[in-house]
């Protein structure tokens, strides 16, 4: 329901003190900069505007000393409106009293005009600190935003608290969670979902966006990081990201980095969608692309070998239909091929 952007797309706001990682953030989940490379980034210095070619919209907002954004003469309205999340990203390795205070004024004026946008606290870089330290320093975060919160008067403000570094996929499973409280279909995805993975003895299926690799829905038996991972790796060995832009991409399809995995098939002539099963270990990665932005990934058990892959095909093409009904065509919707 708070996700209001016009054309359907979640809307992200990123937001933190200089240095905190918000440019470093956005490169590796969006634009695919290995992680040690955003040692050489240009700290943001200023509001940042993208555009993503993905299934959400984000973005990023540095605090430069000096703004001060909710002064009357920026237009605030116009920011906030629009968004579903702010995200707030604290640096988790550095002093961050200030970076809780500046949290907790934001929150507190949010709460008054804008109650509806969920706050979302990176407490980031954690890969740098031992589990101890971790521990303690992500509880005395928590533990001073929600008492100054309810020394206000909100017990039960939307802030909810993640521990991420951009050195392992806990970036993408935070994200994704933010995101998929902004999606309102979500049980519905989760229940189809659900439907597939009995159907076809799938044991675990992620919705991904392509460009991001952030997961909008699974099913809902147990997460496990480790499954996550697998899928999402797979994604860079089957789909050329490069060619996301134009959505009608040739067939042909090279082996991926890993050479150890067999591809049984590849291609699907009477969709412009790749479908690509193959083996991985000991168990089966299915991945078929859903549109423009988004793909379905699926992994098995050995006990569904290749041969269950008309199945499985059949399936994935009664899960696709369904989710056009679920988001009825508009104009623009992420979630539907663009003709
Ligand atoms: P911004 O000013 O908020 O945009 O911050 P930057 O993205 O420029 O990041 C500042 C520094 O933090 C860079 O040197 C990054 O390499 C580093 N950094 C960002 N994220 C992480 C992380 O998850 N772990 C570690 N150890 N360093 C990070």
């Amino acid at each position: 329901p708070n996700s209001k952007a016009g054309d359907g797309k979640p809307r992200l706001l990123l937001m933190g003190q200089r240095r905190s990682g918000k440019s470093s953030i956005s490169s590796v989940v969006f634009h695919k900069l290995p992680p040690s490379e955003t040692l050489y980034l240009e700290t943001t210095t200023r509001i940042k505007k993208e555009s993503m070619h993905s299934f959400m919209d984000f973005q990023v907002w540095d605090f430069p000393g000096h703004l001060d954004y909710f002064d009357p003469a920026f237009d605030v309205d116009n920011i906030f409106e629009e968004i579903g999340a702010l995200i707030w990203v604290i640096d988790a390795q550095d002093e961050y009293l200030e970076a809780i205070m500046r949290l907790n004024t934001t929150i507190l004026n949010l709460q008054h005009s804008y109650p509806d946008i969920n706050v979302e606290v990176f407490v980031h870089k954690v890969d740098g600190l031992s589990e101890d330290y971790k521990g303690d320093t992500f509880r005395d975060i928590i533990q001073r935003v929600q008492d100054e919160l309810s020394d206000h008067g909100y017990e039960n403000a939307p802030v909810s608290f993640y521990q991420t570094s951009i050195y392992d996929h806990s970036i993408f499973e935070a994200f994704s969670k933010v995101i998929q409280k902004l999606i309102p279909q979500l049980p519905t995805l989760e229940a189809l979902l659900d439907s597939l993975c009995s159907t076809c003895r799938i044991e675990k299926a992620y919705l991904f966006d392509i460009m991001s690799k952030i997961y909008i829905a699974t099913d809902t038996s147990p997460t496990d990081i480790g499954s996550y991972e697998i899928c999402s790796d797979y994604i860079d060995v089957v789909i050329d990201v490069s060619e996301i832009y134009g959505w009608d991409r040739p067939q042909e399809n090279g082996e991926g980095e890993n050479g150890h995995s067999e591809i049984v098939e590849i291609g699907n002539n009477d969709a412009e969608s790749l479908i690509t099963m193959e083996r991985k270990g000991n168990n089966y990665l299915y991945l078929r692309e859903i549109n423009k932005y988004l793909a379905l990934i699926c992994l098995m058990g050995d006990d569904s070998p290749a041969e269950k892959k008309a199945i499985i095909d059949y399936n994935v093409g009664v899960f696709q239909a369904a989710l056009k009904k679920v988001f009825p065509r508009a104009e623009g919707d992420p979630l539907l091929p663009e003709e």
